[in-house]
């Protein structure tokens, strides 16, 4: 039977959520009894902290269940101005911030807002998910610009003259980044910044890990470029990770008046507030402790050693060591090629299936990120499990020839 209705081009031309599948595949073996270790996962493996809790349950108790202000309740867009200047030491205006349903849901109002059909956004790649298809449902053309695990998946400055056009208009930095865990040197921020103000291209930073990295010193950003850059710049930010809030769904942007006062229209007529009690919550969050992230990144710290560590003791195995977020992404190419059983392994996809049908382990394929030779690891989990999954891959790679 043929479906009566047609569905829009727009649909059509994207795929859903490539690692929330996995997930989702992942869960439903477990719940049918398989014992399956779960390294897709994109969310802390922390509970929300008990304070920022109950604030969310006080605000239902204070009756904080009623529409807010598009934008956010101007509490928490001045809680996020206040935290932007105590961090970083950028002035922003409460006007100038927009509260939004999860930081994912931020990224695509900035594209509604910015991207006009035949625009091109510049993504360097590996990239997370979810940038792609929201260039497309925006109309817009993402434009991948490659990355080297050589470099460190650093930004050679070099080539970024060869991907811009005359129909640039954007372009995106996310360091740390998911999924290599990679950061984008003060030198590649300085060659994007400066050809931004050259061309006059919007700069979208999504600065979603910008709490959980693994320096000394302190991370590099593109508004310490030059402070001209503020004008032509949004800053995409949110509690989901920093503070293990994923489920509550609070994200927020800070940009240009005209661009965040566009971001609120296009709010107003589609989700209008984001949840009045989650927004509670997340000035609970913003304004108490702030020490949450540094104990995060603590526990990871050994987590990461170790899954770098024994991934490189793999023969044929590289893994660039992750400088900020809770991903590995090893390079596993050397193995495509190699049968188990009549079938054979042909790229990121077939080993990551290979991986869960074998081993029991669930990761994500590198294609889903652009990047084929690579698989993706969450270390958001405990370290026996860690342990554990990386024997299972160790005997699974040991059986094909
Ligand atoms: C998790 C994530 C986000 C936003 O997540 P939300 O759950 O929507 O707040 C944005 N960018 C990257 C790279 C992420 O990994």
């Amino acid at each position: 039977m043929s479906d009566i209705i047609s569905l829009a081009s727009r649909v059509t031309q994207i795929a859903p959520s490539p690692t929330l599948a996995v997930n989702a595949k992942a869960k439903a073996l477990k719940a049918a009894g398989e014992d399956i270790l779960n390294f897709s996962v994109g969310e802390p493996d922390f509970d929300t902290p008990l304070h920022i809790c109950e604030a969310g349950k006080k605000a239902i108790d204070d009756g904080h269940t009623r529409y807010t202000a598009v934008p956010g309740i101007p509490e928490l867009r001045e809680a996020v101005a206040n935290r932007f200047r105590e961090d970083h030491g950028w002035e922003y205006s409460p006007e100038q911030i927009q509260v939004c349903c999860g930081g994912k849901h931020g990224l695509y109002n900035i594209f509604q807002a910015v991207i006009d059909p035949g625009d091109e956004v510049l993504i360097p790649a590996p990239y997370w998910v979810s940038y792609p298809p929201m260039v497309q449902l925006a109309g817009g053309t993402p434009v991948i610009v490659p990355l080297d695990e050589k470099d460190d998946f650093d930004l050679n400055p070099d080539i970024l003259a060869d991907y811009a056009t005359d129909r640039t208009k954007a372009i995106l930095v996310n360091s740390p980044s998911n999924p290599t865990g990679s950061l984008l040197s003060a030198s590649a921020l300085e060659a994007i910044g400066r050809m931004a103000l050259e061309k006059g291209w919007l700069v979208i930073t999504d600065d979603i890990y910008d709490t959980i990295t693994y320096l000394d010193g302190d991370l590099p950003h593109i508004l310490d470029v030059d402070s001209r850059l503020k004008d032509q710049t949004v800053v995409l930010n949110g509690v989901s990770k920093s503070f293990a809030m994923t489920g509550w769904r609070i994200g927020y942007s800070a940009g240009p008046d005209h661009i965040i006062k566009a971001m609120n229209k296009i709010q107003s007529q589609s989700t209008s507030n984001p949840s009045a009690p989650a927004q509670y919550a997340a000035l609970a969050a913003l304004t108490g402790p702030q020490d949450f992230p540094a104990t995060m990144q603590e526990a990871f710290v050994p987590r990461r050693d170790f899954f770098v560590q024994d991934l490189r003791s793999i023969k044929g195995v590289s893994c660039v060591n992750p400088k900020g977020a809770f991903y590995v992404f090893p390079n596993f190419s050397s193995y495509y090629g190699k049968s188990f059983q009549g079938k054979t392994i042909t790229d990121s996809v077939s080993l990551s299936d290979y991986f869960l049908d074998q081993a029991k382990v669930a990761s994500v394929p590198g294609i889903a990120f652009g990047a084929d030779d690579f698989i993706r690891f969450s270390f958001a989990t405990s370290m026996e499990i860690i342990q554990e999954g990386m024997q299972r891959i160790r005997d699974a790679l040991a059986q094909l020839s």
